[in-house]
């Protein structure tokens, strides 16, 4: 069958892909711990499932806004104001479904053929992607481990071309827990005024983050209409399944992600958009409190893994994962299977050993492994053990030189 080739050329999300395999083994019986997509384990806040339940039994059950309720783009300019201290105005925000769909929107309102987003690596696996559906040209910064993962910005204004439209940023990150300080935020916002550009900050987990690590580059002096906010309630209220996300920037741009969200996906779900204002006009203790228990798994992940002889590790600042280097055991074996590169690591871990993680080399960093923390001790304590179980399965070749990976 003849497919667009620009969808031609789109691959799987990973780790929705890594998700699907891990439940579909849950759901028949095997016995999986699941170290693999980014989904908190806590139920969604009572008072946030009330104001759903609440909203079907008002029957709030219509199409809305394309842009989403009024109610909800207050409530949204509101807690970006109260968190952050900047201010915008309802009509700069849009509600989508998701910060997935926000990312794609924003990305298809601004970006056409010919365009580039310089997008950091490691990177998060739906950035190269999306860019990609709107004709545009990912162009990956390579950052390094040993630098705690910082975007350079020598290295970064070399990247810059004419035909540069975007970056895409995310602190606290996804794979790798880097927060980016006040510094790296201002050169970003700094270069974006020299070479007119738009910054994206996916803000997805700063409402996680340890207290005042997480600098946005919305509230930075030069950042108005350069930067667009990405954020969502998935992560910080436990609401993956709800689909609640938004963008917040410069209000052309916004408009026109409104025009073609009219005549895409219409609205987010009007029930969700209702327990979405809930979650930001609520007790904003629940955040807190499962980033605390966040902040104790991270302890008891990163200890761990660092443990295990093979696994290298530095430790990430945010978000819920943990991303080591695992290229030591790369060319060693597992029974009679070869384990060349992170997608056979990860592969034979699910098989033999019964943990899902996610390859680095969707993430941009070949060598690694990406292990969400966002379960219980007792299943993180579980795959410990069973990982711990698996390297020491792994027979290493005598003199086992890790092939150059960059980082
Ligand atoms: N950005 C990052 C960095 C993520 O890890 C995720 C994963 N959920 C998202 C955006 C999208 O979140 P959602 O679409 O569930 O709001
Ligand atoms: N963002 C999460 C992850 O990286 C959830 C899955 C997805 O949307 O990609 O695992």
């Amino acid at each position: 069958m003849r497919l667009s080739p620009r969808i031609e050329g789109i691959g799987e999300s990973a780790t929705l892909a890594l998700d699907a395999r891990y439940k579909a083994l849950k759901q028949s019986g095997v016995d999986v711990v699941g170290f693999g997509a980014g989904e908190p384990d806590f139920p969604t806040p009572e008072h946030i499932k009330e104001a759903g339940i609440a909203a079907i039994r008002a029957n709030f059950t219509r199409y809305t806004a394309a842009g989403g309720i009024d109610e909800l783009r207050t409530a949204i300019a509101d807690r970006l104001r109260e968190d952050q201290g900047v201010r915008y105005e309802p009509a700069q925000t849009i509600v989508t479904s998701g910060a997935k769909h926000a990312i794609y929107n924003v990305v298809q309102a601004l970006c056409a053929e010919g365009d580039e987003v310089i997008i950091p690596a490691p990177y998060w696996v739906s950035y190269p992607e999306i860019v990609k559906t709107a004709g545009a040209t990912p162009v990956i910064l390579e950052c390094r481990e040993s630098e705690g993962w910082r975007i350079d910005p020598e290295r970064l204004k070399r990247a810059i071309t004419r035909r540069t439209r975007l970056v895409i940023v995310n602190s606290p990150g996804n794979p790798t827990g880097w927060i980016g300080s006040r510094d790296e935020m201002q050169s970003l916002v700094d270069l974006a005024n020299a070479h007119d550009f738009y910054v994206l900050s996916d803000e997805i987990y700063s409402k996680l983050a340890p207290p005042k690590t997480f600098v946005g580059p919305a509230t930075l002096p030069r950042a108005t209409d350069r930067v667009i906010v990405v954020d969502g309630v998935s992560k910080a209220y436990s609401m993956t399944g709800w689909r609640i996300g938004w963008a917040i920037g410069p209000k052309p741009l916004v408009q026109a992600m409104l025009r073609f969200q009219s005549q895409a996906t219409s609205h987010p779900s009007s029930v969700s958009q209702k327990a979405a204002v809930a979650a930001l006009r609520g007790d904003q203790s629940v955040v807190r409190t499962m980033a605390d228990e966040f902040e104790k798994r991270r302890r008891l992940m990163v200890d761990g893994l660092r443990r295990i002889p093979g696994f290298t590790l530095a430790e990430p600042k945010g978000a819920f994962y943990a991303f080591p280097r695992v290229s030591t055991f790369f060319g060693g074996k597992v029974g009679n299977v070869v384990i060349r590169d992170s997608a056979s690591f990860a592969e034979t871990c699910l098989d033999v050993a019964r943990v899902a993680i996610v390859p680095g080399a969707p993430f941009g960093a070949e060598g690694h492994v990406r292990l969400s923390y966002a379960t219980s001790n007792d299943e993180i304590q579980r795959g410990l053990d069973r990982l711990a179980e698996f390297a020491r399965s792994i027979e290493r070749p005598a003199r086992s030189t890790p092939p150059a990976i960059h980082g």
